[in-house]
């Protein structure tokens, strides 16, 4: 069944609702897979969406999940038992350090040099040796990043050890600390949205970077995560992120760096693509000139378009039999029309001034790369407006 009959199907006290559609998602995942070379392990950024489903269909196509708080720990854990966990993200605290060691987290990305006392101080009592990556801004040269939708690194940060910082870090681990924390290599997270070509620059930078400064304290680095943020085009759906040329070109930088485990870990570009919001429209009107559609719902359960500034796009699923149809009149409108939600915001826009055959008040919309940062980074309380519900397509 495709998500719009679904979303035709669905019972009118389901809307808003959010559809998973696995079967596409575990193909994509699947894929992605393939199109990496040997030496090349594939993580999920679990913040993109923790949805226990979605984790679950990534399941046998990735090597581990990447979470970034105790509570993604704890949920991951719960819903894979088994799986491998690398715990990133700034501004640990005692008790998520704490977690992660109870849980049994394969890799530690350490943000800075004040992380790394706190976590030999947390470690000292655990008797476990744990195996680390240094995440470093790792500069890279002038312009590299000039695509990218968001900035994590390359610039002023506070994600990451800073360059100037790594030789302490390094002399820390290589003497002090080294007996809790054995180090491994480098993590790197630098940006969101970038196309193959501009990654596989990044990559390189990072990757060169790494084995020379690092290798010369007697420590060796065996594996490098250059991250996540492969580009998803919300404007052209199908200009897919080139995970077949991205695949090439980290075949050819480990072919130079032999013995080198790469590791990469993207939410957005594995997940974007298996999320729908259905909802359907309440109101259709015209103001000063310009067609608006209120739909049921809005940015507080699909943020995405809001902190993006893009149009989500979407399909209509025409509704012939409305229920109010012989009884009122139904507003309609053609060509363009911006799409709004139920919030007394003039933020709540879905999309903005898209063209339209014709959307009617109780046609359905079904919202498509809704399947991360959606529903699990909007404020669903604002306004206390219903939740979706939510619904997978297997
Ligand atoms: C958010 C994040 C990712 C995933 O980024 P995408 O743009 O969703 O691919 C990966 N690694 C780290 C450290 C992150 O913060």
């Amino acid at each position: 069944m495709t998500v719009e009959e679904f979303a035709a199907g669905l019972p009118a006290d389901q809307l808003p609702a959010y559809v998973y559609d696995l079967a596409p998602l575990r193909a994509h995942a699947a894929a992605v897979r393939a199109a990496l070379p040997e030496g090349v392990e594939l993580y999920y950024a679990a913040k993109a969406n923790p949805d226990s489903a979605v984790l679950e269909a990534l399941q046998g196509a990735v090597d581990g999940y990447e979470v970034s708080s105790a509570g993604e720990l704890a949920h991951v854990r719960e819903v894979l038992p088994d799986a491998r966990l690398a715990f990133g993200g700034p501004g640990k605290t005692p008790a998520e350090v704490r977690a992660g060691v109870a849980a049994g987290v394969h890799r530690w990305h350490v943000e800075s040099l004040q992380e790394l006392y706190h976590l030999n101080n947390e470690l000292a009592g655990a008797r476990k040796q744990q195996d680390v990556l240094l995440r470093v801004n790792v500069p890279v040269s002038d312009g590299s990043l000039d695509s990218v939708a968001l900035a994590m690194g390359g610039r002023p940060s506070p994600f990451g050890v800073d360059p100037a910082d790594v030789d302490q870090c390094l002399m820390l681990l290589a003497g002090p600390v080294g007996w809790e924390m054995r180090f491994r290599g480098i993590h790197a997270h630098l940006g969101s949205g970038l196309s193959a070509a501009a990654q596989l620059a990044v990559c390189e930078q990072i990757v060169d970077w790494s084995v020379a400064h690092a290798n010369r304290y007697g420590l060796q680095v065996s594996e490098v995560n250059v991250g996540g943020g492969m580009a998803v085009d919300y404007a052209d759906p199908a200009n897919l992120f080139d995970w077949t040329e991205f695949g090439a070109g980290l075949g050819k930088l480990l072919a130079r760096h032999p013995g080198l485990r790469l590791r990469i870990e993207p939410g957005r570009a594995l997940t974007a693509y298996c999320g729908y919001y259905v909802t359907d429209v309440l109101d259709v009107k015209t103001s000063q000139g310009e067609a608006f559609a209120v739909v049921r719902g809005g940015t507080h359960h699909l943020r995405t378009p809001a902190t993006k500034g893009h149009s989500q796009p979407f399909t209509v699923v025409p509704v012939e039999l409305w229920p109010y149809t012989w009884d009122l009149p139904r507003a309609a409108a053609q060509g363009r029309i911006s799409v709004t939600g139920q919030l007394c915001t003039p933020k709540d826009v879905l999309a903005a001034g898209v063209p339209v055959e014709q959307l009617r008040v109780g046609d359905r919309l079904a919202f498509a790369m809704a399947g991360a940062y959606a529903w699990n980074i909007s404020h669903h309380e604002f306004l206390m407006h219903p939740r979706p519900t939510f619904h997978y397509l297997d």
